[in-house]
C-alpha cells in the first residue's frame, strides 16, 4: 500500500471549472471518503487519480511516484464502479483474473490471486459462474474481487453500492469496512451518502462547487463542522437551523422570540448569524441523550406539531422562534398532536455560523 498526496489538483472542462485547486494527503492505509452533493466534483477527482480523466494542473503522487502523465495501467490503481463493469461473457474468475492476464502473469500465479481473493470475499462457490447468475451483492463483491487480485497501492472506489437496495447496502457497507480492516488497504471512496461516508471512513472530505469545505474525522465533521454548508450535510436528521440577530447579549430569533448566546462563542451585537441545534440536543424533559450536567441549558414550553415514532426514538417537529425544530425523544412515549412539552435546548452543544459567510464562529 502506499500514501496519496494531491497538491492543487484543478480540472477544467472547458470555461467550467469543476475541481478546484484542492490538496489532500492520504496516509498509508487510510480509509478516506469523498462526500458532497450531485456535481461537487468527486467523482471527476476520483477520475484524475484513476488516471481516467486529464488533469489541468497540480500533481497526483502514489507514495513518492508522481503519476499525472502514466496511463491508469501503470498507476497501481484498483477502481469499483458503481456499474461493477464485469465481462459478461466470462466467468467469476476470469473476470476477477482478466487484468493479471493481460498483464502476461502465468495462470498458476492468477490462479493463486483469485483463490485468494475469492476467500476473503467468500466468493468461492461463484467462480464458475457468469454475472448474470449473480446478484447485485454477488456482482458487487465480484467486482471487489477483481480489485483485490491486482493487489494496488491505493484502491478507488466509486459509489460501489448505489445500485442496491437498503438492507444490501447496509450489508456490503460492512463487508467493506472488514475489507478494509483485514487488507489495511489505501482507500479512497466517493459517495453522496453521508452514512455510509461516517461509518466506513478515517477521515471525510466535504467537496462543495469543486472545492473542499472540510476535513477530518466523522466525530470532527459531526460535532466541529467548519461551516453552515458541513453542518448540514452531515447528521440525519439534519441540523435545525436557525435565522438569528445578536441583541442586548442574545440571539432574537425569526419572530422575535431568543435564546441565550451559546456558552464560548463571542459575537457582536448586531451580528446576523445561523443558530445550529442537532436533533439530539433538543429534547423534551427526561428524554435526552446527553448528559446536562455542566450544560447550559435553556428550556421552553413548546407545542408539538407533528410526532413520528421510530421504535426506539419519536422525532418531534416543535415550532419556535418563526422555524420548525425537529427535536429527538428517547424513551418515547405517545405525543398527541399539540401537545405541550418541556423542551431543552443544549446551548453547550449548538453551533453558530456567520449568515454572510456560512463559516463556523465557534
Ligand atoms: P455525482 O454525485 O452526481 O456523480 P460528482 O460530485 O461526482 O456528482 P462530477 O461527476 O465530478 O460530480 O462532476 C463535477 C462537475 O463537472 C459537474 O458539474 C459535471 O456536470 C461536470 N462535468 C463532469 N464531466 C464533464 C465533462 N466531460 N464535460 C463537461 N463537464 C463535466
Amino acid at each position: 500500500m502506499a500514501t496519496l498526496t494531491l497538491s492543487q489538483l484543478d480540472k477544467s472542462y472547458g470555461a467550467f471549472h469543476a475541481v478546484k485547486a484542492i490538496d489532500l494527503d492520504v496516509s498509508d492505509g487510510e480509509f478516506v471518503a469523498l462526500v458532497g452533493p450531485s456535481g461537487c466534483g468527486k467523482s471527476t477527482t476520483l477520475r484524475m487519480i484513476a488516471g481516467l480523466e486529464e488533469i489541468s494542473s497540480g500533481d497526483i503522487r502514489i507514495g513518492t511516484r508522481v503519476v499525472n502523465d502514466l496511463p491508469p495501467r501503470d498507476r497501481n490503481i484498483s477502481m469499483v464502479f458503481q456499474s461493477y463493469a464485469l465481462y459478461p461473457h466470462m466467468t467469476v474468475a476470469e473476470n476477477m483474473g482478466f487484468t493479471l492476464k493481460i498483464a502476461g502473469r502465468d495462470k498458476a500465479e492468477i490462479d493463486r490471486a483469485v483463490t485468494e481473493a475469492a476467500r476473503v470475499l467468500e466468493i468461492e462457490p461463484l467462480l464458475d459462474r457468469r454475472p448474470a447468475q449473480l446478484s447485485g451483492g454477488q456482482r458487487q463483491r465480484v467486482a471487489m474481487g477483481r480489485a483485490i487480485v491486482r493487489d494496488p497501492d491505493v484502491f478507488l472506489f466509486d459509489e460501489p453500492l448505489s445500485n442496491l437496495d437498503a438492507k444490501l447496502r447496509g450489508q456490503m457497507r460492512t463487508e467493506i469496512k472488514q475489507l478494509h480492516a483485514r487488507l489495511g488497504a489505501t482507500i479512497v471512496y466517493v459517495t453522496h451518502d453521508q452514512v455510509e461516508a461516517m461509518t466506513l471512513a478515517d477521515r471525510i472530505v466535504i467537496m462543495k462547487d469543486g472545492r473542499i469545505e472540510q476535513v477530518g474525522t466523522p466525530d470532527e465533521v459531526f460535532n466541529h463542522p467548519a461551516s453552515l454548508f458541513v453542518a448540514g450535510f452531515i447528521g440525519s436528521p439534519p441540523m435545525n437551523m436557525a435565522p438569528a440577530t445578536v441583541q442586548g447579549g442574545r440571539l432574537v430569533l425569526g419572530d422575535g422570540a431568543a435564546l441565550p448566546v451559546p456558552p464560548d462563542i463571542t459575537v457582536p451585537e448586531g451580528a446576523r448569524v445561523t443558530l445550529g441545534l442537532r436533533p439530539d440536543d433538543l429534547y423534551p424533559e427526561g428524554h435526552g441523550i446527553h448528559s446536562e450536567d455542566g450544560h447550559a441549558v435553556e428550556s421552553r414550553e413548546l407545542a408539538v406539531d407533528i410526532s413520528e415514532p421510530l421504535g426506539n426514538e419519536t422525532l418531534l417537529f416543535v415550532p419556535f422562534g418563526g422555524s420548525t425544530w425537529t427535536a429527538r425523544m428517547l424513551n418515547p412515549r405517545a405525543v398527541r398532536r399539540g401537545e405541550t412539552l418541556r423542551f431543552h435546548f443544549d446551548l453547550s452543544r449548538a453551533h453558530l455560523f456567520d449568515a454572510d459567510t456560512g463559516q463556523s464562529l465557534r
